[in-house]
């Protein structure tokens, strides 16, 4: 799990499932090959509610690289598909998030490792215990199972694809 960089791709606006597609061809061009993808969930917005559902995938890649430079990459990534930032949690064509990168711990506003809402959201979570279940969150000491098992949001999380 040494330099696995896990994110999190979400998108409510446009063409959901291709905004995903798009992202994670970006992605493989740009931080390196994608070793594994969860599937692809629809989920009811969270923060923000009264706006359109979400798709939500976890992907996994192996990254050398600085966490810094991901972010970059990523930011990027999400200018190119178009993503503007309006109000916060509003809809959005992608959004790109770094949850984990192997066990390392980053605490600045630029960049926070491992992101810190993503236990208290089963939209991140379900995908996570999908593909990681046994990984163990660096701060909070619990699988993603354990955190799933004890988050109390209940917004749904539907398996699309
Ligand atoms: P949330 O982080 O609650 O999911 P959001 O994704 O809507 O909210 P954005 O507007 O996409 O927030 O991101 C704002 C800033 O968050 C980015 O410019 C980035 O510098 C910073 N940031 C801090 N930690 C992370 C992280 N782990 N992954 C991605 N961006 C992060
Ligand atoms: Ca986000
Ligand atoms: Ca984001």
């Amino acid at each position: 799990m040494k330099n696995l960089l896990v994110l999190l791709l979400g998108s409510n606006e446009g063409d959901s499932l291709n905004n995903l597609n798009k992202a994670r061809l970006l992605l493989q061009s740009t931080l390196g090959e994608i070793q594994i993808s969860s599937s692809v969930y629809r989920t009811q917005a969270w923060g923000k509610t009264n706006q359109p559902d979400f798709l939500n995938q976890v992907v996994i890649m192996n990254y050398t690289g600085k966490a810094n430079e991901a972010l970059e990459v990523i930011l990027t990534i999400e200018s190119n598909l178009g993503r503007k930032r309006n109000e916060k949690w509003g809809p959005r064509v992608i959004d790109i998030d770094i949850l984990y990168f192997g066990s390392k711990i980053y605490n600045s506003v630029e960049l926070t490792v491992p992101h810190p809402a993503l236990h208290v959201r089963r939209f991140t979570l379900v995908p996570l215990v999908e593909i990681i279940p046994e990984f163990i969150h660096p701060v909070l000491n619990k699988s993603q199972q354990q955190l799933l098992d004890v988050c109390t949001d209940t917004l749904e999380v539907t398996k699309l694809l």
